[in-house]
């Protein structure tokens, strides 16, 4: 136990400190903002689309807490190159993972590292934080890009 809880500890930090893709892609086709009032984490997720319907490109931004930003990091590095369907499965399996609805064993397979977000049941508020990039990468999915995104001012809508 004490051994995850370190490994937990150590990926949080690493991803926290060294986030992975954590750029604007220019021309993203599917683009989405989040927001955790709860703890102040912002994001905004980049998707690149291809025709196949596959993750070209992934990508965030944004700010808030180590929690927040190493799931964002851990979420990009993992469903980039996956289909739409395979993607869409991921999130729903990492959002009932960190709620506590599935058992461990079934999980290692499909999630991999994303496992060791499950010490994040542990402590109920912050669960909003891990969740939020998958949010928005569920939201954006489904949105495709708008010609008057926001890139670079504060959303006001
Ligand atoms: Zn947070």
């Amino acid at each position: 136990m004490s051994n995850a809880n370190d490994l937990y500890k150590r990926a949080i930090f690493d991803h926290n400190r060294n986030p992975r893709n954590f750029r604007v892609i220019e021309d993203a086709s599917h683009v989405c903002d989040g927001f955790n009032p709860l703890c102040g984490d912002k994001i905004n997720v980049f998707v690149k689309m291809s025709d196949a319907d596959t993750i070209e490109d992934i990508s965030f931004m944004g700010s808030g807490c180590a929690i927040f930003k190493a799931s964002a990091s851990f979420m990009t590095s993992h469903v980039k190159g996956k289909s739409r369907k395979e993607t869409e499965g991921v999130i729903s399996m990492f959002l009932d993972m960190v709620k506590g609805e599935t058992q461990t064993e079934s999980l290692n397979a499909d999630l991999g590292k994303l496992t060791i977000f499950q010490g994040i049941r542990e402590f109920p508020a912050r669960v909003k934080c891990a969740t939020l990039a998958w949010h928005t990468l569920s939201c954006a999915m489904e949105k495709k890009r708008e010609n008057d995104i926001v890139t670079n001012q504060e959303s006001n809508q």
